[in-house]
């Protein structure tokens, strides 16, 4: 199937690792251009690189805090300076939390609204004008299951990602009328590096390997009894990005091996 994708532009954010990268390479190989922002300058160096040779296409890479009002600002500048613009934009960079709401000061509540939220305002503020002068778009939100159905252990992931949903709905109304289709998605468990760091620590001196850590976790929530593959997330993003999904627009759609307990 031909996703119509070809020397499309687009901006990932967050596009080093994990799901991000699995985007960015879902979409190079379908011949789009690419621009990827993450804070690790070498690890993004090394990205960018080897999609270039992989698949051919053009990739830019941007050592860049999208948490920050000049990080956004940065990423926005140069889409302008290299594709003068951008056709699709990934709102990706996010990562989980571990808090009581009594003990987390408002530090950490503002962080986390950067990060989640502010980073998706300021990029849509900055690339959505040059979409509408290309005829049209997609902007894209990674959000979360725990939008709606949160973890205990992570409230201000869950209320940041709840925010995010409700930012891409209220986007989606005022940029469909110039052809910019705005989606949020909500992956369920999806095995990244963090969740290995993440199990590798809490098994760490237990008589539980990390691997068989995760494997209860995948048991005890996602019907489907594992784990995702980034690259199985990454279907979905790249389907949605590409003109086939032409009536996709103001919607979350859940990705989550049948974790969400509502029809
Ligand atoms: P990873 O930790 O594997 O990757 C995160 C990416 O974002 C990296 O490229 C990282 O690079 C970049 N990043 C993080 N913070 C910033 C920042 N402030 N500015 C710029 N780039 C940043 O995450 P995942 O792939 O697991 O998650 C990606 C998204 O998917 C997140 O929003 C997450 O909440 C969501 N998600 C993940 C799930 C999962 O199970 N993995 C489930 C549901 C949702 P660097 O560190 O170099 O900046």
């Amino acid at each position: 199937m031909d996703l119509q994708l070809r020397d499309r532009v687009a901006v990932v954010t967050g596009g080093s690792v994990g799901i991000g990268l699995a985007v960015a390479r879902g979409l190079a190989a379908e011949g789009a251009h690419l621009l990827l922002c993450a804070r690790d300058e070498e690890r993004l160096g090394a990205v960018a690189g080897d999609l270039r040779d992989e698949f051919g296409v053009r990739v830019v890479g941007v050592p860049a805090d999208v948490a920050t009002a000049a990080g956004a600002a940065a990423v926005a500048d140069a889409a302008v300076q290299a594709y003068g613009g951008a056709d699709i934009l990934i709102n990706n960079a996010g990562t989980g939390s571990e808090e009581t709401i009594l003990d987390a000061d408002d530090a950490r509540w503002y962080a986390y609204w950067d990060l989640h939220v502010m980073a998706a305002v300021r990029l849509a503020r900055a690339l959505a004008p040059s979409m509408k002068s290309r005829g049209g778009g997609v902007i894209l939100h990674n959000a979360s299951i725990c939008a709606s159905q949160p973890l205990g252990y992570e409230p201000i992931y869950n209320v940041t990602k709840a925010a995010l949903v409700m930012f891409s709905k209220c986007l989606a109304e005022e940029l469909i009328g110039d052809n910019i289709r705005v989606n949020a998605v909500n992956p369920g468990l999806v095995m990244t590096p963090d969740w290995e760091k993440t199990a590798r620590a809490l098994t760490e001196g237990t008589d539980t390997s990390w691997q068989d850590h995760l494997r209860q976790v995948a048991r005890d929530n996602a019907p489907i009894g594992r784990f995702a593959d980034p690259a199985e997330i990454a279907n979905l993003f790249v389907f949605l990005c590409s003109p086939l999904a032409s009536y996709c627009a103001g919607s979350t759609y859940y990705i989550d091996g049948g974790w969400l307990r509502t029809t």
